[in-house]
C-alpha cells in the first residue's frame, strides 16, 4: 500500500467521467465563476439540505471568510479546539482575532461540551468553530443549545465530515455557517484545492459571496471591507459535480472499513474508535496507544503506512508559543502523543484491511 489514502486507486475508476468534465470546461472558454460553479453550488447545497452554498479557494479560506462574514475582527475572541492541523487557528489569526481553546473529550477527541460550557461563562466569546474531526460529528445539538443561550454564532468545520448525519440533518446545517474543504484527500475532494460554505442565512451567504471577490457587490464596486480573492475554478467545480454523485457510496464503504478495524483489532495496548452510525463518515481511522513509535515501526516493517493526525496542539506550534504561554489542555496534549492513523479509503478491499488488522494484533 502506497499511502494511508491512495488517490490513484480512488480516481482510476471514474477517470473517464472526470476527463469528460474537464474537456467540457476547456472547450467552454469560461474558467472562473461560470456555469459549473453555479451548478455545483446548487447541487452541494441541495445535498446538504441548506439554502445557500458559496464556493471558495480552500477550506481555510472558507473558515476565514465565514468569520469575517460574522463580523469577527481584531477585537474578537473565537473559541475552537487545538488538536487539528492549524486550520481554525490560521483562519482566526488571519482576521486579527484571538483564539481561545477548549479541550477535547477523552473518548472521541472531539470538542468537550463541559469545557465549552465553562468557557462561555468565564470568557467573552464572539464566535465558536466546532470541528467535526476524523469524520465524527461533535455533540452539535448540545453545543447549539449552549451557544444559543449566549448568542454566540456557530461555525461548523466539516472539512472531515462531508455527508455525516445526526437526526436526518447533515454536518454543516446545524450552525450558522458550515465550512468545507475539497482538498484531494477529503471525503469529497477536488484534483486541486477547493472549499465552500453553506448557510441558511441569505445575509451571511451574500457576505461570503462578496468577500471571496474583493468585497465587490458588482463589478469593480466594493462595499464590504476585508475582501479577498478566493474562488473555486470551473474545472474543479466540474470534477466535484462528478464526485458528489459517489459521495454516499464512498462514505458507506469507509464506514465498513472502520467498523471492520474496530471489530477486529484486539490488543491490550491499543484503544480503537467506537463503532458508530451515520454520524461518522470515517475520514480518518485513528487508534490510540502510549507506545506509538514502536507500533509505527512495526507496521512500517510490513510496508503498512500510517500517519499522525495531529502531533502538535495549535497553541504549542513553534511560531505561536508567545501568543499562548498559559494555555494547557491536558486531553488535547495526551491525544497528540498517542493518536495513530491507519489506512482507510473506499477502494481498500477486505483482504487488505484484514492484513493490517493481523499485523496490529501480532504487535
Ligand atoms: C483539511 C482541513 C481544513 C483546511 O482545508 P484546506 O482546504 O486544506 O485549507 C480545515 N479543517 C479541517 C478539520 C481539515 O481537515
Amino acid at each position: 500500500m502506497k499511502a494511508i489514502n491512495d488517490l490513484d486507486r480512488h480516481i482510476t475508476p471514474i477517470v473517464k467521467m472526470i476527463e469528460e468534465a474537464v474537456s467540457r470546461v476547456i472547450a467552454s472558454g469560461w474558467y472562473i465563476l461560470g456555469p459549473e460553479v453555479i451548478a455545483f453550488e446548487q447541487e452541494f447545497s441541495s445535498y446538504m439540505g441548506s439554502t445557500y452554498c458559496v464556493t471558495v479557494g480552500n477550506g481555510t479560506d472558507a473558515l476565514e471568510l465565514a468569520l469575517r462574514a460574522l463580523g469577527i475582527n481584531h477585537k474578537s475572541t473565537v473559541l475552537t479546539v487545538a488538536n487539528a492541523g492549524m486550520y481554525s487557528t490560521s483562519a482566526i489569526l488571519a482576521t486579527g482575532a484571538i483564539p481561545i481553546y477548549a479541550d477535547v473529550r477523552p473518548d472521541t477527541s472531539l470538542i468537550d461540551v463541559v469545557d465549552v460550557t465553562r468557557l462561555v461563562t468565564e470568557v467573552k466569546i464572539d464566535a465558536i468553530i466546532i470541528t467535526h474531526l476524523y469524520g465524527m460529528m461533535a455533540d452539535i445539538e448540545q453545543l447549539i443549545n449552549i451557544t444559543r443561550d449566549k448568542n454566540i454564532p456557530v461555525i461548523e468545520d466539516c472539512a472531515q465530515a462531508h455527508g455525516a448525519i445526526i437526526n436526518e440533518r447533515k454536518a454543516g446545517s446545524f450552525g450558522d455557517i458550515g465550512c468545507f474543504s475539497f482538498y484531494p484527500t477529503k471525503n469529497l475532494g477536488a484534483l486541486g484545492d477547493g472549499g465552500a460554505i453553506i448557510t441558511n442565512h441569505s445575509d451571511l451567504g451574500g457576505r461570503v459571496r462578496q468577500l471571496r471577490q474583493y468585497g465587490w457587490d458588482s463589478k469593480y464596486h466594493a462595499t464590504i471591507a476585508g475582501g479577498r480573492n478566493s474562488r473555486l475554478d470551473e474545472i474543479q467545480a466540474a470534477i466535484l459535480r462528478v464526485k458528489l454523485t459517489f459521495l454516499d457510496n464512498w462514505n458507506n464503504r469507509r464506514r465498513e472499513i472502520a467498523t471492520r478495524y474496530s471489530h477486529n483489532i484486539n490488543h491490550p495496548k491499543i484503544i480503537t474508535q467506537a463503532i458508530q452510525g451515520k454520524n461518522y463518515v470515517a475520514h480518518l481511522y485513528v487508534i490510540k496507544t502510549t507506545e506509538r513509535d514502536n507500533l509505527r515501526q512495526h507496521l512500517a516493517k510490513e510496508g503498512i503506512p500510517s500517519d499522525i493526525h495531529y502531533p502538535i496542539p495549535d497553541y504549542l506550534q513553534p511560531c505561536y508559543t508567545h501568543l499562548f504561554p498559559k494555555v494547557y489542555k491536558p486531553v488535547t496534549e495526551q491525544h497528540c502523543g498517542e493518536v495513530l492513523t491507519l489506512p482507510c479509503f473506499p477502494e481498500m478491499n477486505d483482504t487488505e484491511v484484514d492484513l493490517i488488522i493481523n499485523h496490529i494484533n501480532s504487535w
